[in-house]
């Protein structure tokens, strides 16, 4: 399987070298030149196996520069009961019949980034292994909150590689901080930006592509990756929980093979919504897809319009890790909707970057319409959905989760279909204890996140997860906090360091 750039249909690179350099040399993302099939017979066969068992064969897929053996040690590393609080890994709960709750926050940092970000250090130092021997590998992530957390748990203390995670200052919940402020590791850094994610994630980016940096970068036998969902080794990880999904659904009698499966994604990066796409295409039996957003609705109005206009007011909502204008792995979809036509993703992409907009043309947006459903709701009807549904089901949901719910309730006003339904669970409520406590009509005022946390669990008869709970007794080691034009001093400086 050979990877090709987004901007550049010329490149032709190994999963491990799409794996190491995280991003293309031309700004473009790494995409696989075909989506291979999963045929009836294989998917079939894969009821009968693990989360573990699935992934390598869906790794050995994409992964074809790996060994069998490789690809075993990176699967079984990750996706085992030491990691993950179910030996399911992924749980799906049953709401009510025919709609199904996807929770994937049983990882070690509670949020669905850790359904990639324990395998990726594995893929990477394979990948690295192969590509840049010897080198060492620095790590730089943006994040809304969860990735930042779920990145430094999974390269923590991983020989050959450093991570530095940049968040907005404003722009976590104080679990989140509280998480990566008290991140352990000797090889982890941690800074806060004055700033939006959008302002995080452009730093980052154009640390990635600044010669000065590269330069330095050289000296110290230094090259930098991603853990961004612009990684392809972020991406192809999410793709397993779709494909297990159906499988699990099948293998339950809760569907035929070949009934249609909706999939509902409360989406910020596009990164997880793509995941599923790439399942359809792969030949998982799914249905529409539906993305659901907060009132940072760029994605509602793109998918409805065609137009993508960054051009408007950026809001802090009580689902911060989908606070984001730009998202990044929209680009992919593009690219592969536009038939791979890279001179259309360089002329859209370089509009967006200077006038904050593009519009994209009649056959992409015939595309779009046909896979995708889009929908929006504020911070009071995600606040409503979370007690609607606790009242209604006893199933405490976080904010992100009730986004889903609320627009996977608006699409079926909408459109009367009564398809069965997986809802993408991407946190775990106690991340979001304050907004969660808040919507059921507990009073916050007053209390920290500790407090908060019994006075949760008292009300809803549920439990924190231990990882969230023990934060309480962790030392902060990380304050730092810069503006955006200082981040690449942050990294060199961590970097002389290492
Ligand atoms: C990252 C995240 C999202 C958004 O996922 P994307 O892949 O960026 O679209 C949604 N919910 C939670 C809790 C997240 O951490």
């Amino acid at each position: 399987m050979i990877y090709k750039s987004t901007r550049n249909v010329n490149v032709n690179v190994t999963a491990a070298a799409a794996i190491s350099q995280g991003l293309s040399s031309d700004g473009g993302l790494f995409v696989p030149e075909n989506l291979p099939a999963l045929s009836k017979e294989k998917l079939m066969e894969m009821c009968d196996m693990t989360y573990a068992q699935r992934a390598y064969e869906i790794f050995r897929l994409f992964l074809t520069d790996f060994t069998g053996d490789e690809i075993r040690h990176c699967v079984e590393s990750a996706y085992n009961d030491k990691n993950f609080a179910t030996d399911n890994i992924a749980e799906i709960s049953h709401l009510l019949t025919g709609t199904y709750v996807l929770e994937l926050w049983h990882g070690p940092t509670c949020a669905f980034k850790d359904m990639a970000l324990q395998i990726l250090p594995f893929l990477l130092t394979t990948s690295a292994k192969k590509t840049i021997d010897g080198k060492k590998i620095s790590i730089l992530v943006a994040t809304s909150g969860d990735t930042g957390k779920a990145a430094l748990e999974g390269f923590k203390n991983v020989d050959g590689t450093s991570i530095t995670v940049f968040y907005p200052e404003d722009g976590v919940s104080k679990m989140q901080k509280r998480q990566m402020t008290t991140q352990e590791g000797n090889n982890v850094n941690v800074c806060a930006v004055v700033g939006n994610f959008d302002d995080c994630q452009n730093g980052v980016k154009a640390i990635f592509t600044d010669e000065r940096m590269i330069e330095e970068l050289k000296k110290a036998n230094t090259v930098f990756s991603s853990a961004n969902s612009i990684n392809w080794g972020r991406l192809a990880p999410q793709i397993i929980y779709y494909v297990s999904s159906y499988v699990e659904l099948v293998k339950d009698g809760e569907l035929e093979f070949g009934d249609k499966l909706n999939v509902v994604v409360p989406t910020g990066n596009f990164g997880n919504i793509l995941a599923a796409y790439y399942a359809k295409q792969m030949g998982v039996p799914i249905g529409k897809l539906i993305c659901a957003s907060n009132a940072n609705n760029i994605l509602t109005d793109f998918i409805n319009t065609g137009i993508y206009d960054r051009n408007r007011p950026f809001y802090t909502t009580v689902s911060p890790s989908m606070d984001i204008l730009i998202s990044s792995n929209l680009e992919r979809l593009l690219y592969h909707l536009t038939g791979e036509d890279d001179k259309l993703i360089n002329e859209w992409f370089t509009a967006l970057k200077q006038t904050g907009r593009y519009e994209v043309n009649d056959s992409v947006k015939a595309a779009i319409k046909d896979s995708f459903y889009a929908g929006c709701c504020n911070d009071e009807e995600t606040k409503a959905t979370i007690k609607e549904v606790f009242d209604s089901y006893s199933y405490l949901m976080d904010t992100h989760t009730a986004v889903a719910y609320k627009v996977y309730e608006d699409y079926k006003k909408a459109t009367g279909d009564e398809t069965k339904t997986l809802i993408a669970s991407t946190a775990n409520p106690y991340k979001f204890g304050f907004a969660v406590y808040d919507a059921l009509g507990g009073e916050c005022e007053g209390i920290d996140e500790f407090e908060l946390i019994g006075k949760l669990e008292k009300l809803t008869n549920t439990a924190c997860p231990k990882a969230l709970a023990d934060t309480k007794d962790k030392q902060v080691r990380f304050t730092g906090c810069v503006k955006p034009e200082e981040m690449s001093q942050v990294v060199l400086d961590f970097i002389s360091k290492q």
